[in-house]
C-alpha cells in the first residue's frame, strides 16, 4: 500500500504544535509496519537549512494566483529513516524568513491562499506521478486546512488515488476572501455554500471535509463534538452531512522522543520500574536551578504544577490566570509555565510572575528541551482547554508520571481517567477532570488533586497507573491501517 502523507509541518524539521508531532510519529509507525509511506512538505527556508543530502527529482508547472509557478521536487530522507521526504520547492512562496504561516511580525503571510493552493495542487499532481518517478500513491493522506484542497483537485479524475483528510483542529478553517478564490483559477461553481464557500469566504478545511473519501479527526470524542453547535465552529452542519465517513482516532506518542527512560534532555532518566520518585525529584531540582527557583528541600517537596502550550483562548489561559491568585493565597505550591502566543496573555502572565516571584515561573518562548524537563519535573499538569481535538501534552504527562488536570473535552476526556473513588479502587485513575470551563470547577479539581498529593501511597499508585498507559503510535497506527484497508483501492497503478 502506497501512501503519500501531505502536511505543512513535521517534527523535527518544522513544528508549531501537535500537528508537527503527529507528522513524525505516525508516518514512522506506518513505515515500521510495512506501509510504503512518503512524506511531502513545502520547502520552507528553515526546513531546507536542516536537510543534508538532497536530490532534484522533477519539475512541473502549477497554477498560482493569476500566475504560474515552476515547482521543483526535491527528495531527501525523513529524519534518518528510510521514509522518502519530498519537498515542494517554489522559492517565491516558501523560501523566506519567518514561520510556516506567519510573518516574523506575527501576521499571517498575505499570500497564504496562494502558498497552500499551490502546495496542494503540487501534492495532487505528485500523487499521480506527474514526474514519472515510477511511484504513484494509492492513498493521499492530507492533514489540516493547508492540504484541504488536495482532495478537491483529485475529484473526478479516474486514475486518482483515494484521499483521507485528517482534522487536527477545526478552529483553523483556512479562510480566504473571494478575491483570492477568483485569482486561483478554481472552477467558479466551487463558490457555493454547498461546496467550498463558507459564510462569504472560501474554506480550504471545508474542501478537505467535503471532497475526501474519508475524514478523520484525532480523538473519538472530538469526532462527535464537532458535529454539535457547541464545538462545531459553524462547520457542524457540514460535518453532520458527512458523518458516514467521519471517524476519530486518538493520536499516539512517539516514544523515540518522549520516554522518561531514554529522554536525553532530562537531568535524570527514570521509569515505572526504576525509582521514579527520585527521578522526578532530580528533574525538579534541575528545572528549579535553571529557572532561579529555590532548590531547598522544602521547595522541592511542594507540589509543582506545570503548563506548556500555545497561549491562546482555546487552551484556557484566562482560567489559569484567574486560578493562580486563588491558589497562591490558599496553598503552598510552585507553578511553572512555558508558552507563547497572544501578546496580552504573555504580558498578563509575566506581570503575574512579578506578584509571586518565589513560587511562579513564566517563560515566554518556545523550547523543546524545557518542555521535556517540565513534563518530567512537575507533579501535576494543567490542561483547562475549552476544547481539545486530542492534546498531546496530557499524553506526555501520563507517560512521565505527571498527573493531568483536564477539562472534560475531546481527547482529554478520551485519555485521562478521573480519580474518583471507584476509579482509584479499580486502579484505573490517572488524573483529574472538571466538567465546565470555569475557574470554580477548575479550582475544585486542583484542590482535589492537592489533597491526594498529601497521601504518598495513593499518589504513587496514580503515578504508576498513569505511566503504565499505552498511548503509543504502535497502537494508533493500526487504526489508520484498518482505515486504509477499508478503501477500495484499484491495484492496476504502477
Ligand atoms: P496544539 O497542537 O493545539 O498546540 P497539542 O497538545 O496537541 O496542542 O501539542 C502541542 C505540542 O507543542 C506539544 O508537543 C508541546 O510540548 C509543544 N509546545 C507547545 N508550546 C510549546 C512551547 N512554548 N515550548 C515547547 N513546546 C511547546
Amino acid at each position: 500500500m502506497r501512501v503519500l502523507f501531505a502536511a505543512s509541518e513535521a517534527y523535527p524539521l518544522i513544528k508549531t504544535g501537535g500537528l508537527g508531532d503527529v507528522i513524525h510519529g505516525l508516518p514512522m509507525a506506518l513505515n515500521n509496519k510495512g506501509v510504503d509511506v512518503r512524506l511531502v512538505l513545502p520547502a520552507y527556508r528553515s526546513l531546507m537549512n536542516k536537510i543534508e543530502s538532497l536530490q532534484i527529482i522533477g519539475r512541473f508547472e502549477v497554477a498560482g494566483a493569476n500566475r504560474t509557478h515552476m515547482v521543483q521536487v526535491i527528495e531527501s530522507r525523513f529524519n534518518g529513516t528510510g521514509i522518502p521526504l519530498l519537498l515542494i520547492d517554489v522559492p517565491e512562496l516558501f523560501d523566506r524568513d519567518g514561520g510556516p504561516y506567519l510573518h516574523l511580525d506575527g501576521h499571517d503571510w498575505p499570500d497564504n491562499a496562494e502558498r497552500f493552493s499551490v502546495f496542494s495542487r503540487a501534492v495532487a499532481e505528485l500523487s499521480m506521478d506527474v514526474i514519472n518517478s515510477g511511484w504513484s500513491a494509492d492513498i493521499v493522506h492530507c492533514h489540516d486546512w493547508q492540504t484541504g484542497l488536495v482532495p478537491a483537485f483529485l475529484q473526478n479524475i479516474p486514475s486518482a488515488p483515494k484521499s483521507i483528510f485528517t482534522i487536527h483542529n477545526l478552529a483553523y478553517a483556512g479562510l480566504f476572501n473571494y478575491e483570492s478564490f477568483a485569482s486561483l483559477g478554481f472552477p467558479p461553481e466551487w463558490w457555493s455554500p454547498e461546496l467550498i464557500e463558507f459564510y462569504d469566504s472560501m474554506s480550504m478545511l471545508k474542501a478537505g471535509i467535503l471532497f475526501a473519501d474519508e475524514v478523520t479527526t484525532v480523538s473519538p470524542r472530538y469526532a462527535y463534538e464537532i458535529t454539535t453547535p457547541e464545538f462545531g465552529h459553524g462547520m457542524d452542519g457540514v460535518l453532520r452531512s458527512v458523518e458516514h465517513k467521519l471517524v476519530g482516532i486518538l493520536n499516539g506518542i512517539d516514544h523515540d522522543t518522549w520516554d522518561p527512560q531514554s529522554d536525553v534532555t532530562l537531568a535524570q532518566n527514570y521509569s515505572i520500574n526504576s525509582d521514579y520518585v527520585a527521578g522526578k525529584r532530580a528533574n525538579k531540582k534541575a528545572l528549579f536551578a535553571e529557572l532561579g527557583l529555590s532548590t531547598d528541600k522544602t521547595s522541592l517537596e511542594k507540589p509543582l504544577l506545570g503548563f506548556v502550550g500555545r497561549l491562546v483562548e482555546q487552551k484556557g489561559i484566562d482560567l489559569i490566570l484567574e486560578l493562580i491568585p486563588q491558589l497562591m493565597r490558599r496553598h503552598d505550591l510552585n507553578i511553572v509555565i512555558l508558552g507563547s502566543g497572544h501578546e496580552h496573555y504573555e504580558i498578563e502572565l509575566t506581570e503575574m510572575m512579578g506578584h509571586y516571584p518565589e513560587n511562579l515561573s513564566v517563560e515566554i518562548g518556545y523550547s523543546e528541551r524545557r518542555a521535556h524537563l517540565i513534563e518530567a519535573a512537575a507533579d501535576l499538569f494543567l490542561m483547562p482547554s475549552r476544547f481539545e481535538p486530542c492534546g498531546l501534552n496530557q499524553l506526555y504527562s501520563l507517560c512521565y508520571g505527571t498527573l493531568p488536570i483536564v477539562h472534560y473535552a475531546g481527547g482529554l476526556a478520551d485519555s485521562v481517567v478521573d480519580a474518583t473513588v471507584e476509579n482509584i479502587d479499580t486502579r484505573q485513575a490517572t488524573g483529574f477532570h472538571f466538567y465546565t470551563p470555569d475557574v470554580d470547577a477548575f479550582y475544585g479539581a486542583v484542590e482535589r488533586a492537592l489533597k491526594m498529593f498529601q497521601d504518598k501511597r495513593l499518589w504513587n499508585q496514580l503515578i504508576e497507573t498513569a505511566m503504565a498507559q499505552d498511548f503509543s503510535w504502535e497502537h494508533s497506527s493500526e487504526d489508520y491501517i484498518s482505515l486504509y484497508n477499508s478503501l477500495d483501492i484499484s491495484t492496476d497503478a504502477n
